[in-house]
């Protein structure tokens, strides 16, 4: 088909949307390595997952058979408010970089949350509802999973309890505000409202909090009270797969224009959307029927890809989660207080550990200030207000684009473009002033927390 049929903006009719997830994990033939019970080292059973988590979402974690999960109806009309997002072909973003290569992007933040962790969130609402549960637990970092995770409460009429990284429940008191305003309760953390906070406040009274942290109050407030479960944003092959709603959609929209991608892009905090976008491609690789090229793109100041190890972690703080195997930084790892950026979180999915680390998927790290100058580039020139997380993926796509202006070679590059930036202006602002500035950590940093790694063998 020529180019000129190709519109800016590729939708879906609602006959067209995806009614299954894609398990990706179906297709691998090295599968990843299961989760462990950090107080035996044995593999978790679903019995005892199912104290933490919904018992179908429990199911769903420890599935690696079946290729293709239903979407509940109920979950199919919700996606139906916000979805499909649009596939958008960037043709100002083209015709400003002279490139010949052809850009498209799937943008996830068309709906109140700003990000695509709705897609996961309403999924995971849905089983706690399902399972007559009076409510969830969670953390929130940045806020926009807490945000997702109360708009799919508040519809399905479930209580829900967010620890927030009390940095951001100080920085962004908007965020609060907008899960407040959906019936979440909110809690700074560390708090004093769990064990484990009070004895990270005991040791450390000045923190400003970490995932980690928060992740292991929430946990905590579930398993301590009747009718709750906790439930997670990122990370988890669950999560992954709910998020492959994004993959489908792009896949079955470039399908209908014969528009085959060569390089797919997207961030990586904890590798929910890359994912999912990359999920039903990277099934065609493993089948052997077509490649592709993806690329994971993580800050430099958090590069669990690029620099960490592939071994057994605790996925929180307080070391009350279940052990994965992932690429880590090691669960102390706290990013420098001056990353804006987002996706600080130590470790990554194991699918996408698993798949980086059999070659399959590459991955690289940039510098907030290059993040933040593409952002500004792509806010100019596509309109769109970005993610600081998702400018990641764009600084990337530019870069893929500008390559195919040295070489002349006209390749096609997806990138996930997975939310926008409203809540992020005083990142912008230190930008705008000339404040922001780069950090890597050194190899003795990394090594520092790297080193406590629990011992598996
Ligand atoms: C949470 C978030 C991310 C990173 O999380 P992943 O699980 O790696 O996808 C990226 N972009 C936005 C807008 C987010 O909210």
């Amino acid at each position: 088909m020529s180019d000129t049929k190709i519109p800016y903006k590729i939708y879906l009719e609602e006959s067209e949307m995806p009614k299954q997830w894609y398990n990706v994990r179906a297709d691998m033939k090295k599968k990843p390595a299961p989760l462990l019970n950090p107080a035996t080292n044995k593999p978790m059973t679903a019995e005892e997952l199912s104290h933490v988590f919904c018992d179908e979402l429990v199911k769903q974690e420890l599935n690696e058979t079946d290729r293709y999960i239903d979407i509940p109806e109920e979950i199919q009309e919700f996606y139906k408010m916000y979805r499909p997002s649009p596939l958008v072909r960037a043709y100002c973003l083209e015709k400003k970089l002279d490139t010949p290569a052809k850009i498209y992007y799937k943008f996830e933040g068309n709906n109140t949350s700003g990000s695509h962790k709705l897609n996961s969130a309403i999924a995971q609402a849905y089983y706690a509802k399902q399972q007559g549960l009076k409510g969830v637990t969670t953390e929130t970092g940045a806020g926009q999973w807490g945000t997702a995770l109360s708009m799919a409460c508040s519809y399905f009429d479930l209580d829900c309890k967010v620890y927030m990284v009390k940095c951001s429940y100080e920085q962004k008191p908007f965020r609060r505000e907008v899960m407040r305003t959906y019936g979440a309760n909110v809690t700074p953390s560390p708090s004093v409202t769990t064990e484990v906070g009070r004895k990270i406040l005991s040791e450390f009274p000045d923190t400003n909090g970490s995932l980690g942290c928060a992740i292991s109050e929430a946990v905590e407030a579930a398993t301590s009270q009747e009718g709750y479960r906790y439930v997670l944003g990122s990370v988890l092959s669950q999560v992954l797969l709910h998020q492959s709603v994004i993959g489908m959609e792009s896949k079955i929209a470039m399908d209908k224009y014969d528009i085959t991608p060569d390089i797919i892009i997207g961030c990586a905090g904890g590798g929910s959307n890359l994912g999912g976008l990359i999920s039903p491609f990277m099934g065609e690789k493993l089948r052997g029927e077509k490649d592709y090229k993806f690329i994971a793109v993580e800050p430099a100041s958090c590069p669990s890809l690029t620099r960490g190890v592939y071994a057994y972690d605790f996925c929180d703080t307080g070391k009350v989660c279940p052990l994965q195997k992932m690429y880590t930084l090691g669960s102390g790892f706290m990013p420098s207080a001056n990353h804006a950026g987002g996706l600080r979180y130590h470790g990554m999915s194991s699918v996408l550990s698993e798949l980086y680390d059999e070659g399959l998927m590459e991955a690289i790290s940039v510098e907030q200030t290059a993040v933040f100058e593409a952002a500004q580039q792509f806010a100019r020139i596509e309109g769109i207000l970005p993610a600081p997380e998702s400018s990641h993926a764009i600084k990337a796509a530019i870069d893929e684009a500008m390559k195919c202006k040295e070489t002349g070679e006209e390749k096609t590059i997806l990138f996930g473009l997975t939310g926008t930036g409203y809540f992020d202006m005083y990142a912008y602002g230190a930008y705008n002033d000339g404040r922001m500035s780069d950090y890597i950590p050194t190899d003795e940093e990394l090594q520092k927390s790297i080193d406590t790694l629990p011992k598996i063998d």
